[in-house]
């Protein structure tokens, strides 16, 4: 069995983001969907885990639970595990056509939702395949047969597993007036996570409020993703993820039309505001 440690995961996500022709925009040009991935790391054994399960609803599955369903070992503890979390940031040129739109998505932004997220799909695979090749077990929640989605009584349209909240466990952000995560490369991002019997210090969480980076919350301003949403979806109560949910679906046929590729998006919220590209205030990442 080789030694994991952080500076091997590292090696592997960076490398695929780096070097792999497969990191790309499916436009044919190999133009690269994200740039240079963040990582963190969060342990099973994260309290956070279980107060997810009683906030959300006894469906979240915390990372142990996961485990056990997968791979059916029921004397894994919850310490044995890691949860690996990582950040896609969105490109420049992508952030910059996004900033321009306001009702549709860009061509890129588009893009970056369909095939990027196909892009993020393979790097949880290829991830899985190197801890397994190095002789661990290791499963990306979201590629689990176990992941769905549930309504929740508290939250309405939820998941069993959310890649956002395990990054806040690892220290890569914390939430919007938007509900984005805000992390050190902004908001204008893809996340990630994969659950691995390996012991990785986690990472510290460098805040204790799960708005900290959030202008709205910490200092009572800003406010530009309520002007940026061109449906009225965000407001100081939040989001509501039905009206965004329906735009986004809606944006479909001007996929279809104007660029010519099955595809949706909108992401107006996350591009042209001040947590676009990295926390705000903060000198960015
Ligand atoms: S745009 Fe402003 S209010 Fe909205 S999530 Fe970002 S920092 Fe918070
Ligand atoms: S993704 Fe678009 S529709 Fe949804 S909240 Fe953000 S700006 Fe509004």
């Amino acid at each position: 069995m080789a030694a994991i440690d952080a500076a091997w995961i590292q090696d592997v996500i960076e490398t695929f983001i780096h070097d792999s022709p497969e990191n790309n925009l499916g436009d044919g040009t190999g133009e690269k969907a994200f740039a240079t991935p963040l990582i963190g790391y969060s342990s099973g054994a994260d309290p956070l885990y279980e107060a997810y399960k009683e906030h959300v609803g006894p469906f979240f599955m915390t990372p142990r639970e996961l485990f056990v369903l997968t791979f059916g070992n029921p004397k894994v503890q919850p310490e044995d595990l890691t949860v690996i979390s990582y950040i896609l940031p969105q490109t420049d040129a992508t952030k910059r056509d996004n900033r321009k739109e306001s009702f549709n998505p860009s061509q890129r932004w588009a893009r970056a939702r369909i095939f990027g997220e196909a892009v993020n799909v393979r790097l949880r695979e290829h991830l899985v395949a190197s801890l397994t090749k190095a002789g661990h077990r290791a499963v990306a929640p979201l590629l689990s047969p176990q992941f769905s989605t549930r309504i929740s009584p508290k939250y309405g349209l939820s998941s069993t597993w959310s890649e956002r909240h395990a990054a806040y466990a690892a220290g890569l952000g914390t939430f919007g007036l938007c509900d984005g995560l805000i992390t050190p490369v902004g908001k204008a991002m893809r996340v990630g996570s994969v659950v691995t019997d390996v012991r990785i210090p986690p990472t510290v969480r460098p805040y204790s409020d799960h708005h900290a980076y959030c202008l709205f919350f910490s200092r009572g301003t800003c406010k530009k993703c309520i002007e940026r949403c061109p449906v009225g979806a965000i407001s100081e109560a939040g989001k509501d993820k039905m009206l965004c949910a329906t735009h986004v679906r809606r944006t479909r046929s001007h996929v279809k039309a104007t660029y010519g590729f099955d595809g949706y998006g909108c992401g107006l919220c996350q591009t042209g505001v001040p947590c676009e590209s990295g926390v705000p205030g903060k000198p960015q990442a």
